[in-house]
């Protein structure tokens, strides 16, 4: 098929399938930037049906830039608990302050100025300016990466910088110059309910006769990756510390998974360790150095948590201490019925709704 020829073809099929069969959702009924910038963050990490609560929940709270860069950081990050890729989350709180600062609070309409904002690459740039302000630039996401690589037969791996630009400019040459909004909400429409990436329904799809993919037999095999990506195994022993009523957190500052969000006490090792192993642990012995008592009462079964590029197989220790040291008062005292508060990893959850 010539891509050049066949763009009115293609848009005239895909805009009909799209009126058909599009979801009715709360963002493709407005133009407001702002709720279109959240929608596609929170899309961007999860599936729709789940999106949609968080979305809804997220908005209620802070329902327009300032609000949002008014809050603090906590609680934004307690507003997105669950959802994952935390970072994204910090940066959504930046960008708000940026644009409260820098823009005095109208979202900019501008890509330029879109693309400066914290956490705002290319794909979501698209996406504002393009169903927010109908400006003609084309989306790039994994829905559209697969339809196109399949209707044009297209077997560039996706993932190298030769494969991007090849998409992006396809992508970009036929996109309708008339409706770009609804164009783009279409192929990433098509790509999630129709050109899905298992087993989709050919048989009663549009685009069966022009489609490259399906004449040649090769709609499993595309689109192709090149990287297969790395998996790293992370071990952590997490110590659920009772003292009283209370327990102790910590907050992760490092520059690593789960940043800025809480958690027990946590041992890090090259595995898990068992009861001996810990207490002779430099950490553990730290920790509770000087205190009279320490009792391991119970050791939760391992959980196996995944994460996009990491394993992580942690184990939950519950002890009884019978005092205090300077080393945990260095920590977060927090009563256990206040523990929800606190704006913690899926992992942790899963802890915490088993205690309850
Ligand atoms: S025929 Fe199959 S592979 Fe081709 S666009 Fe339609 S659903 Fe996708």
């Amino acid at each position: 098929m010539n891509i050049f020829e066949s763009q009115s073809y293609i848009n005239d099929l895909l805009h009909n399938w799209y009126n058909v069969n599009k979801r009715d959702l709360p963002w493709r009924n407005t133009t407001d930037p702002y709720l279109i910038w959240i929608s596609e963050v929170i899309l961007q990490q999860t599936r729709v049906n789940q999106g949609l609560e968080y979305y809804n929940r997220f908005v209620e709270r802070f329902p327009n830039v300032l609000e949002l860069a008014k809050a603090e950081e906590d609680e934004v990050l307690k507003y997105w608990q669950g959802l994952g890729y935390y970072s994204r989350a910090r940066n959504l709180h930046k960008a708000a302050k940026q644009i409260s600062v820098k823009f005095n609070g109208q979202f900019p309409a501008k890509h330029n100025d879109i693309l400066e904002l914290a956490g705002i690459g290319d794909y979501t740039a698209a996406a504002i300016t393009s169903l927010a302000y109908n400006q003609p630039y084309a989306v790039v996401d994994g829905n559209v990466y697969r339809v196109l690589s399949r209707l044009f037969g297209i077997s560039t791996p996706i993932d190298t910088g030769k494969g991007k630009k090849e998409f992006s400019e396809l992508a970009q040459s036929l996109i309708s110059k008339t409706e770009p909004a609804i164009h783009n909400q279409a192929m990433m429409e098509f790509g999630a309910l129709q050109c899905v990436p298992s087993s989709p329904d050919c048989t009663n799809c549009p685009f069966q006769s022009v489609c490259q993919a399906f004449a040649t037999n090769k709609v499993p095999d595309l689109p192709v990756k090149q990287h297969k990506t790395k998996t790293s195994v992370r071990y952590f022993n997490y110590l659920f510390i009772r003292h009283e009523d209370n327990t102790y957190l910590q907050k992760r500052t490092a520059k690593d998974v789960w940043q800025n969000l809480f958690e027990f006490p946590l041992i890090e090792a090259n595995k898990l360790l068992d009861f001996k192993e810990l207490t002779e642990n430099d950490t553990f012995k730290r920790i509770f150095s000087g205190i009279e008592t320490v009792e391991l009462t119970e050791k939760m079964n391992p959980i196996k948590h995944i994460l996009s590029h990491r394993v992580i197989i942690a184990q939950f220790i519950t002890l009884n201490i019978s005092d205090c040291n300077n080393e945990l008062d260095k920590l977060i005292s927090v009563p256990l019925s206040d523990i929800d508060e606190y704006a913690v990893s899926r992992l942790m959850e899963l802890f915490l709704e088993k205690l309850s």
